[in-house]
C-alpha cells in the first residue's frame, strides 16, 4: 500500500512543572548532542580518526548512570535522538564536502559546516519521542516519566503514529505528531499545470488562476514591520524592550502559522487541478541580493511550497532557473529582453500581444513543463543540489 506521512502541530498546555521537564529533556537532548560534538571536534582538531556516532552513543548510554544522572530523569529518547540528529548532521557534512569536490553547489548557495555546539539561548528547544514512549488519547498525550499533558486539540489524523517532537516556540510549548495514512486516491485531470510563485500574489497558474496572499497575513506583516521600527528607536535591554520583543516572537509565531495555512490551501486545491504541477526553480541565491524580493519570497515560502507538493501532487516538475519564463511572450515565443522585473502588464514587441507578467509567466512554466514531459525528463529533485 502507497502510504504517505504527515505531521500535526498542536500546542500543548503543560502544567509548570510538565514545562520544567520540557525543558529539562530539551537541555538533556542539548548535552548528549554536545557532548559528543565536543568529541569529535577534539577529534579533528587532532587529526585522528573520528570516532563513529554509534560508539560515542553506547559510551555515553555506558557512563551517563554515574557520571550524568540528570539525563536518567527525562525520556531517554532525548538524548537517543540527539545522537541520531548527529549522524544525519554529519552525512549533510560529508555529503556536502562530495558535492563541492565534483564542482556541483546547493542552490542556496549555503555550505554545510561541521557540526557545532548548541546553546542554551537558542530558539531550538526541543526533544523527541519514538512512537513505543508515547500514547494519544483524545486531546491528551502520556509522556514518559511524567503523565499526560493536555493538547489544545486531539490529534488530526486516524493512521500509524511514528514518532512525536517536542518544542518550544515564542514561549509556548507544542507537540509535532508524524502520522503514517494510506496515500488519497488522486482523481485529478492528466494535465500539466504551470505555478508562478509570486513576489506580490502567493501564486498566479496557467489558467489564469490568482491565489492572493492572506488579507490577515499581510496584516500581521505590517504590524511586524511596525514593531520592527519601534523596537530600533529603543534601547536594547530595557523592560519595555523586553515585553516589545516577546511580542516579536509571537507575532512571528502568528505569521508562521497563517502562512501554512495559506500554503496548505494553496498546494491542495493545485494538486486538484493537474496531475503534473510544473513550478520554476527559484534561485533564491541570487535573488537574496535583492531585500525586496528576498522578503516576499520568505513570505511565499516557496520551498514550503515545493515540499507540500510533493507529497500532494502526483508529479512536480522543476523548470530551470535560467528559462525566461517572465520575458518570453506566450503568443508568440519571442523573448523581450528589455523588460524590467516592476513591469505587471506589457506589450509583445514582435507579436503586440498585451500580456499580464504573472499568467505569461505560468502559461510559459507549463509549456515548459509539458515540453519536459514529454522528453521524459520528469524529475523530481530531492536532494536541493544543482548541476553547474
Ligand atoms: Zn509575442
Amino acid at each position: 500500500m502507497h502510504t504517505i506521512q504527515r505531521a500535526h502541530k498542536i500546542r500543548l498546555n503543560p502544567t509548570p512543572e510538565q514545562e520544567q521537564y520540557f525543558r529539562q529533556a530539551a537541555g538533556n537532548a542539548r548535552f548528549a548532542w554536545n557532548w559528543a560534538v565536543a568529541i569529535l571536534r577534539q577529534a579533528r582538531k587532532d587529526q585522528t580518526t573520528l570516532p563513529l556516532v554509534g560508539d560515542l552513543k553506547k559510551e555515553f548510554n555506558r557512563i551517563k548512570r554515574d557520571q550524568f544522572p540528570f539525563v536518567m530523569q527525562t525520556t531517554k529518547c532525548a538524548p537517543e535522538q540527539a545522537f541520531a540528529d548527529l549522524q544525519h548532521a554529519l552525512a549533510n557534512y560529508w555529503h556536502d564536502i562530495t558535492k563541492r569536490k565534483r564542482g556541483i553547489r546547493r542552490k542556496d548557495g549555503k555550505r554545510v559546516g561541521f557540526p557545532t555546539f548548541k546553546s542554551r539561548k537558542q530558539g531550538d528547544r526541543s526533544f523527541y519521542l519514538s512512537n513505543d514512549k508515547f500514547t494519544v488519547d483524545g486531546p491528551w498525550i502520556r509522556i514518559p516519566k511524567l503523565g499526560w499533558v493536555n493538547m489544545t486539540e486531539p490529534l488530526r489524523f486516524a493512521g500509524t503514529i511514528m514518532s512525536a517532537r517536542v518544542s518550544e516556540r515564542a514561549g509556548y510549548w507544542f507537540v509535532s505528531i508524524q502520522v503514517q495514512l494510506p496515500a488519497p486516491e488522486r482523481h485529478a485531470p492528466e494535465r500539466v499545470l504551470g505555478v508562478d510563485v509570486g513576489v506580490k500574489a502567493l501564486a498566479v497558474d496557467s489558467d489564469g488562476e490568482l491565489f492572493e496572499n492572506q488579507k490577515h497575513l499581510a496584516a500581521a506583516l505590517k504590524q511586524l514591520r511596525r514593531l520592527n521600527r519601534w523596537l530600533a528607536r529603543r534601547r536594547k535591554g530595557g523592560k519595555n524592550w523586553s515585553k516589545a520583543q516577546r511580542k516579536l516572537a509571537r507575532l512571528h509565531l502568528r505569521i508562521a502559522n497563517l502562512r501554512a495555512d495559506a500554503i496548505h490551501k494553496l498546494t491542495t486545491h493545485l494538486a486538484a487541478k493537474a496531475t503534473v504541477i510544473a513550478l520554476e526553480t527559484l534561485n533564491v541565491a541570487g535573488m537574496l541580493k535583492n531585500r525586496t524580493l528576498a522578503r516576499a519570497i520568505a513570505d511565499a515560502a516557496f520551498s514550503e511550497i515545493v515540499r507540500q507538493l510533493r507529497y500532494k501532487a502526483q508529479h512536480v516538475v522543476h523548470i530551470d532557473p535560467f528559462y525566461p519564463s517572465s520575458k518570453t511572450c506566450n503568443a508568440c515565443g519571442s523573448i523581450n529582453r528589455d523588460l524590467a522585473l516592476a513591469e505587471r502588464a506589457w506589450v509583445c514587441s514582435a507579436c503586440g500581444a498585451r500580456l499580464d507578467r504573472d499568467i505569461n509567466a505560468a502559461r510559459n512554466i507549463r509549456d515548459e513543463g509539458m515540453r519536459l514531459v514529454g522528453a521524459e525528463r520528469l524529475t523530481v529533485p530531492g536532494s536541493g543540489y544543482v548541476g553547474t
